[in-house]
């Protein structure tokens, strides 16, 4: 077994599931535990790392390598794992069979976080042309707040490549997003006389329909070529408390997924006017902004793309740049500035599924590619 892959096995046994609004840090919840474990990797090979608190014991872990006077680099790939409720597999047990390593986070996202690890460190004994920082970023997976950290403690650098699963092609865009919660506000009555209140979930009907006509309109817009179209999805709804309660309250999700060139502001306006325009003042209604998320486009052509592809090219003969549709820490860092891509082992199709696993042989060729990425090969 290579060393990428013990270590990745050694994080898949080290649970760090985020945490949200339901789970506090507990045995399987929060960072911490691969924080030191990634800590303790930089120890063994006798480099300085810092450790940022991005919530009470859950951390960002550090490491700044010098190199040349060439272009500096961020590595950057998330420690927190989404939940294991429904997996098939023991989450934490990292079973190798068949060439790969199963359990939760193999693929999304500690083959990334292993496969940078070894690369940064052997690149470093060979020197490094331009300074490398490797950052392990908390709480991706509920939020941004691990990377909104890196940037407010000032991580710079001309470009970054965020690893997540990609299977090893570079995506140099992806969409955005911007979730909105809806309330209806009604009059609780007696259902036995209904006539006296005002029903919040037949407010909300008309709310749905409108926004069901929105999401419709959204598929006749122009696609992206990396990303296709944007989107809209109703995701959730509550309301009500009992049969026998006219309901004064009911909430949805707003789900709109953005293209390169969309902003949340734009998006949030649109859904809140096709509703205005279908519902008029006839409905007592809010709304509010419960999640946003940049969306990304890197120039293929600028440096850190170019040198990325080059990487991909050595190692896998594979030069297609791609778009995703799912969204990832890359958007934080390019809108802070630093052109960023996004690059690593394993497929989406893999991750936050009930058989979690990644290649092995993904694995391996991502610690060859981040290699010549570090050392600007
Ligand atoms: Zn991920």
């Amino acid at each position: 077994m290579t060393e990428a892959i013990a270590l990745l096995r050694e994080m898949v046994a080290t649970p760090s599931v985020t945490c949200s609004a339901h789970h506090g840090l507990d045995e399987t919840h929060g960072e911490g535990r691969m924080v030191q474990l990634v800590a303790d990797f930089w120890n063994r090979s006798g480099m300085d790392y810092e450790i940022q608190t991005v919530y009470p014991g859950r951390e960002n872990v550090v490491a700044r390598i010098e190199g040349g006077d060439g272009p500096s680099l961020i590595l950057e790939a998330h420690t927190d794992t989404v939940e294991v409720e429904n997996m098939e597999i023991a989450p934490f047990d990292p079973v190798m069979k068949d060439g790969r390593v199963y359990g939760r986070g193999s693929c999304d996202d500690k083959a990334s976080l292993a496969a940078m690890m070894i690369a940064l460190r052997n690149a470093a004994e060979k020197g490094l042309p331009g300074t490398v920082t490797f950052a392990a970023a908390a709480n991706e997976e509920c939020g941004h707040a691990g990377v909104v950290t890196l940037l407010e403690n000032g991580l710079h650098a001309d470009g970054a490549v965020v690893g997540e699963p990609t299977l090893l092609q570079l995506v140099v865009a992806h969409k955005g997003a911007c979730r909105l919660e809806i309330t209806t506000h009604g009059v609780a009555a007696h259902s036995s006389e209904p006539h006296k209140g005002e029903n919040a979930i037949y407010a909300m009907a008309r709310i749905i329909q409108a926004v069901e006509a929105y999401a419709e309109q959204l598929n006749h817009r122009p696609r992206h070529p990396l990303v296709s179209g944007p989107t809209c999805s109703l995701g959730m709804i509550d309301g009500g408390q009992a049969p026998n309660v006219v309901p004064d309250r009911c909430e949805i999700s707003v789900d709109r997924r953005m293209i390169p060139g969309e902003c949340t502001e734009d998006a949030k306006e649109e859904i809140l006017a096709a509703i205005r325009a279908s519902v008029g003042d006839e409905v007592n209604w809010s709304s509010d902004l419960a999640f946003d998320d940049y969306t990304l486009e890197t120039d293929p052509d600028c440096w850190v793309a170019s040198t990325a592809l080059r990487a991909v090219e050595a190692v896998t003969g594979d030069s297609t740049v791609i778009g995703a549709q799912y969204g990832t820490d890359a958007s934080n860092f390019s809108h802070a500035g630093i052109p960023s891509v996004v690059l690593g082992p394993g497929s989406i199709a893999q991750a936050h599924t009930a058989v979690e696993y990644v290649d092995i042989d993904q694995v391996e060729k991502a610690v060859l590619i981040y290699e010549r990425l570090c050392l600007q090969q």
